[in-house]
């Protein structure tokens, strides 16, 4: 039986495949892009805005940072402490459209010594965690192979 695939956050990220997008929110009033989404209020202190639509995110970026997590991550990741560790690659990947910089893990198999400041990487489908019932989804970032567009 299929299991049932449960964000890990509501809200950050939708879409299957191809369409797969994070999800942030942009101000109507100075177009400022947030993510993780702001629905209250936006963040620029010389806007005041408050009125944000939801925008999915650009699916590809630049790696701006990385590094391999060597201890548990914070929330939202959730993480069960009986289970055992297992280091991730931690990539902070520029979007150019949106200017600003989403964390996120590298895809499984993918460490630091495969990634580069400047590399081309896109947004994929991951699981952080699994039980009997359900897959937990998250997003995970990883080289993009094919020839550039
Ligand atoms: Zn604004």
């Amino acid at each position: 039986m299929a299991r049932e695939r449960v964000p890990v956050v509501a809200g950050w990220f939708g879409g299957e495949g191809e369409e797969f997008r994070l999800t942030g929110t942009r101000c109507r009033s100075c177009e400022a892009v947030f993510f993780p989404r702001e629905d209250a209020f936006c963040r620029n202190p010389e806007c005041g805005g408050r009125e944000l639509d939801e925008v999915p995110l650009a699916r590809r970026g630049r790696v701006w940072s990385y590094t391999d997590g060597r201890y548990r991550p914070p929330a939202p990741y959730v993480c069960d402490p009986e289970r055992e560790w297992q280091p991730y690659t931690l990539v902070a990947v520029e979007l150019a459209a949106e200017r600003m910089v989403v964390l996120g893990q590298a895809a499984p198999g993918v460490g630091v010594a495969d990634l580069a400041v400047g590399m081309e990487v896109e947004l994929v489908p991951g699981v952080l965690n699994e039980d009997e019932e359900h897959l937990w989804m998250t997003w995970h970032w990883r080289p993009v192979t094919e020839g550039a567009l």
